[in-house]
C-alpha cells in the first residue's frame, strides 16, 4: 500500500493499523481502501507543518501567489479526473462535479492567488507624538482543519487556500468517507511548487485523528466544517490549549415566499435549492414558508416539478440527483420521513427508498412534506437529504419570525418583487447569507459563514483573512530619551 497520509511532501502509511473502505454509494462498490492516521501521524504532520511555516510565513506575498497560480494550472489540467473521483466517492451527479465543484474550486485558487498580495494593514502614525505605531498582519502558525464529506474538494479548498495564502501551514483531515480528492490536492500542491510541509493531509477518523489534531499543542488554530454536534466538541477540546476556533456548522435555510413573488421562479428555485447535491448542502433550501395566497399553487408546482427529477447513475450526464453519500445517511433521511408520517405530515411527493435498478445504491426520492407544525423535528432539525418542508404564513411579520425560528443561521432566501420587502428581509433574516429571488449561488469574492448555531468565522473572500491572520501592534519610540515622559508614573518628579 502506497499510503494515504500526505506529510512533508510525500505519502506514507498511517500508523493506526486500521483501514477504511471508501464506498461508491451509487452501487456499494469499494472505490479505494485507505489506511487511517493515528496520533503518531498527527505528530509527524504537525512537526512537518511547523518546520515549513518558518520559511513559508516569511515568503513574499508574490511568491505565495505564484505558487497558487501554478496550482490552478495543475488542477485545470486534471479537472476531469477530479470530477470523476469526486463523483465516485460521493455519488454526486457528474454534471455537478464538472460544472460546480471542480471549476468552483479552481476559481477559489485563482482568487486566493490575487488575495495573497492584498493583505492590508492600517496606515501607521504617531498617535502620542513619541512613538510610531505599525500594525503587522501575521500568520497564526500551524492550522488544524477538519472537513465534511458533502463537497470534499471544495471544503478542502476553503480550508487550505486562505490558510496558506496568509502564510500559515496546514494539516487537513478530510472526512474518512471521502478523502480521495483532498489527497490528490495535496499531491498537486507539491507538483505546483508549494514547499513540502505547507499542506499536509491525514486520512483518519474524527475521534482518533481529529481529536489528536485539535488537541495538539503545536496547532495554533482550528478550522472546522461539519455538524453543530461535533463543532461543540471541537470547541471544548480547543479550549484546553486556548486555540483560535473557526466553525462552519449545520444549517436549516428558510425559503420565504411573499405573495407578490414570481411564482414560477420560486417553484424552480425551491426545487433546485432543495435538491442540489441531493440536499446535502448546508445552505440548501429546507423550509419553504409561503404566504397564504400562493400556498396551494406553490405546493402543487413544487410537487409536480420534484417528481420530474431524474434519479440515476451519477456518471450519466443526464442524472439530476444521485444517491446520498452513504447508506447510513439514506437511512437517517428515511427515519425523518417515517417519523413525520407518524405525527400526521402529508407527503406531497416522494418519501420512499426507490426500488428497481436503484435499490443497490443509497438513493432516496425527492420529497416534499406539508401539514406539519413549526416545532416538529422535521422543521427544526437538519436532515441533510432531498427533503423540503412547506408551511403557510399570513402576515410579513409572521413569515419573518417563522424563518428565524430555528437554532441555525447559515443561509436564507426571500422571494418578492417589492424592493421594500426584499430590503426588510435582508435586514431581518438571521443568517450569514441572504439571497433575494435566488437560493444557492456562492462566489469566491464573498464571505460564507454562519450566525447562531451555524457557527462563526468566514470562509472565502478577503474576510477569511480575519480568521487566518493575527494583528500585531509594533510601537517604536522615536525621541531617544532615557527617561520617557510616562516614567513619571514610576519616578514621580525626580
Ligand atoms: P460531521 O460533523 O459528522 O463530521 C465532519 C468532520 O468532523 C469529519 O471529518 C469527521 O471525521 C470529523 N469528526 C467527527 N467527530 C469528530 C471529533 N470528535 N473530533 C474531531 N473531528 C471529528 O459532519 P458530516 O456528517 O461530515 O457533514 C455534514 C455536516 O456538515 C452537516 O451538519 C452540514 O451542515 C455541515 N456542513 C457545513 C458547512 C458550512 O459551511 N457551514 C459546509 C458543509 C457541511
Amino acid at each position: 500500500m502506497a499510503g494515504n497520509q500526505y506529510i512533508g511532501g510525500s505519502t506514507r502509511v498511517g500508523t493506526s493499523g486500521a483501514t477504511h473502505d471508501v464506498v461508491n454509494p451509487a452501487n456499494g462498490s469499494v472505490v479505494a481502501t485507505v489506511d487511517l492516521a493515528g496520533p503518531d501521524d498527527v505528530n509527524a504532520a504537525v512537526a512537518a507543518a511547523a518546520e515549513a511555516q518558518r520559511d513559508w510565513g516569511r515568503a513574499a506575498p508574490g511568491v505565495r501567489a505564484a505558487a497558487l497560480n501554478e496550482l490552478a494550472a495543475v488542477l485545470t489540467a486534471r479537472a476531469e479526473e477530479y470530477a470523476q473521483v469526486e463523483t465516485s466517492q460521493t455519488g454526486k451527479p457528474i454534471k455537478l462535479s464538472r460544472e460546480f465543484d471542480v471549476p468552483g474550486s479552481i476559481d477559489n485558487v485563482s482568487f486566493y492567488a490575487g488575495a495573497a498580495r492584498n493583505l492590508e494593514g492600517k496606515a501607521s502614525t504617531e498617535y502620542d507624538g513619541a512613538h510610531t505605531s505599525i500594525t503587522r498582519r501575521e500568520p497564526v502558525g500551524v492550522v488544524g482543519s477538519i472537513a465534511p464529506w458533502n463537497y470534499p474538494l471544495q471544503m478542502a479548498m476553503w480550508k487550505v487556500l486562505p490558510a496558506i495564502a496568509a502564510g500559515n501551514t496546514i494539516v487537513l483531515k478530510p472526512s474518512e468517507l471521502t478523502p480521495l480528492t483532498a489527497l490528490m490536492l495535496a499531491e498537486d500542491c507539491t507538483k505546483a511548487g508549494i514547499p513540502d510541509g505547507v499542506v499536509n493531509v491525514l486520512t483518519g477518523t474524527g475521534p482518533v485523528a481529529g481529536e489528536a489534531l485539535i488537541g495538539h499543542a503545536g496547532v495554533r488554530m482550528v478550522s472546522f466544517t461539519g455538524s453543530t454536534r461535533v463543532g461543540k466538541r471541537i470547541m471544548e477540546i480547543a479550549s484546553q490549549t486556548v486555540k483560535r476556533v473557526h466553525l462552519e456548522l449545520g444549517g436549516k435555510a428558510p425559503f420565504l415566499v411573499f405573495d407578490d413573488a414570481d411564482l414560477d421562479a420560486a417553484i424552480n428555485g425551491a426545487v433546485a435549492g432543495a435538491l442540489i447535491n441531493t440536499g446535502q448542502d448546508c445552505t440548501a433550501a429546507t423550509r419553504a414558508y409561503v404566504q397564504r395566497p400562493l400556498y396551494d399553487a406553490f405546493v402543487a408546482g413544487v410537487g409536480d416539478l420534484m417528481s420530474t427529477v431524474r434519479l440515476g447513475d451519477p456518471l450519466d450526464p443526464s442524472t439530476d440527483q444521485g444517491p446520498l453519500v452513504s447508506f447510513a445517511q439514506r437511512d437517517r433521511v428515511a427515519g425523518f420521513i417515517d417519523r413525520a408520517r407518524g405525527y400526521g405530515a402529508r407527503i406531497v411527493t416522494g418519501g420512499n427508498i426507490p426500488g428497481g435498478a436503484l435499490a443497490n445504491g443509497a438513493y432516496y426520492e425527492p420529497t416534499l412534506v406539508a401539514d406539519i407544525a413549526q416545532d416538529s423535528e422535521i422543521v427544526q432539525d437538519e436532515i441533510f437529504g432531498p427533503v423540503l418542508v412547506v408551511l403557510p404564513f399570513d402576515s410579513d411579520d409572521e413569515g419573518l419570525a417563522l424563518a428565524n425560528d430555528t437554532p441555525y443561521g447559515l443561509a436564507a432566501s426571500a422571494w418578492s418583487r417589492d424592493v421594500m420587502r426584499c430590503m426588510r428581509a435582508s435586514r431581518e433574516m438571521q443568517a450569514g447569507c441572504v439571497w433575494i429571488n435566488d437560493h444557492i449561488p456562492i462566489i469566491s469574492e464573498m464571505p460564507h459563514g454562519g450566525y447562531k448555531s451555524s457557527g462563526f468565522g468566514k470562509d472565502m473572500s478577503q474576510y477569511s483573512f480575519d480568521e487566518y491572520t493575527q494583528v500585531k501592534h509594533v510601537s517604536i519610540e522615536t525621541e531617544g530619551d532615557a527617561r520617557k515622559d510616562w516614567h513619571r508614573t514610576i519616578f514621580g518628579d525626580r
